[in-house]
């Protein structure tokens, strides 16, 4: 079973119904309807860099889709179709097949769950290297962006932040979770859940929107950019779990709460006239919806502590090619 067509047929090739044609040709055929933009978006998941050779295939195939979808979300945008470009070491295609149906397994339960398509993609041999595009429908003139923020909108951040990044810490024996914190922190950073619906529901209420996937800082940097904006935010509102809000005396959890990454939350701004609506939504969706801070003109991004003073810190978020 080891031709790159076998793979194919076996583990990835499944009928498609919104498509006009799926998996088998040179290239698949997508329609969309006339009043929508297509959101496209990519991304790579590359070994020891975004994930251990030794994680679970099940956990990789879950969260090479989950990070792509978490890109959808933060547009506002319906998922509808993805590609897949595999890059296996052929050991892992001979380990039995246990590599390939758990990857698929994982990958498939949430195509399932949020109704994307498997339309195409690639598969060769070398390190593994995971690459997905994702596609997705927005009406026109609706998508949620990164430049929309005005004076004054309130921030808000979806979830909890930090869970991931200290799994991470863990994993790297920064930090030793207790075995209960472990669980919960592991399954944030294996199996994160993109605010696919979230997303869609802010089309009417926000003005700027991201997904957190490289820390808070950082990515809420990107929306003051693109904005020309500036911002404060308050610790004290961060929204983090347990396991983050015990560690809030170490620099380390700190860290991880607003620039450790990893997380898939929404951050948006909104007019303070859409204060209650957002907080009806999130009793809605049973998801919380924090308010951080506002978007302000001047001094970049200030972070303010349970005292009062400024937090300063060495790293705002991931970066490929930083130090
Ligand atoms: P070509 O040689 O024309 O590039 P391929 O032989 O690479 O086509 O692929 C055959 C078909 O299988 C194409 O439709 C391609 O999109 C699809 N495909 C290849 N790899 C994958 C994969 N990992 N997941 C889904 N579809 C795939
Ligand atoms: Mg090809």
């Amino acid at each position: 079973m080891n031709s790159e067509f076998d793979i194919i047929r076996r583990y990835f090739n499944k009928p498609v119904s919104n498509t006009i044609l799926g998996i088998g040709d040179d290239a698949a055929l997508i329609g969309s309807s006339r009043k929508t933009v297509l959101a496209i978006s990519a991304d790579t998941l590359v070994v020891d860099k975004h994930f251990s050779p030794d994680v679970d295939p099940y956990n990789l195939g879950y969260k090479s889709l989950a990070v792509s979808l978490s890109d959808m979300a933060a547009m506002g945008a319906k998922p509808r179709w993805v590609m897949l470009s595999l890059t296996l070491p052929i050991s892992l295609v001979k380990d039995g097949e246990r590599w390939l149906s758990g990857f698929s397994k994982g990958f498939f339960e949430l195509a399932e769950k949020y109704q994307v398509e498997l339309i195409g993609g690639d598969t060769t041999s070398g390190p593994l290297n995971i690459g997905v595009q994702i596609i997705g429908e927005v009406v026109e003139g609706q998508a949620l962006r990164r430049d929309g923020a005005m004076l004054n909108d309130e921030i808000w951040v979806s979830g909890r932040l930090g869970d991931a990044a200290l799994a991470l810490c863990h994993l790297k024996e920064q930090i030793c979770l207790l075995p209960d914190e472990v669980d919960q922190c592991l399954a944030a950073l294996n199996q994160p859940i993109a605010r696919v619906e979230l997303g869609q529901r802010l089309i009417d209420l926000a003005h700027s929107t991201i997904d957190i996937s490289d820390g808070l800082m950082a990515d809420l940097g990107h929306i003051l950019s693109a904005s020309n904006k500036s911002a404060k935010i308050y610790l004290a509102d961060v929204p983090c779990s347990e396991p983050v809000s015990t560690r809030l005396d170490q620099t380390l959890a700190v860290s991880c709460l607003l620039a450790g990454g990893d997380d898939y939350e929404l951050c948006f701004t909104a007019p303070c006239a859409k204060h209650q609506e957002i907080e009806n939504l999130s009793n809605e969706l049973s998801l919380p919806l924090n308010c951080i801070g506002k978007i302000t003109d001047g001094n970049g991004l200030i972070v303010y502590d349970r005292a009062g003073k400024e937090i300063t810190l060495e790293k705002k978020g991931y970066d490929h090619f930083g130090s």
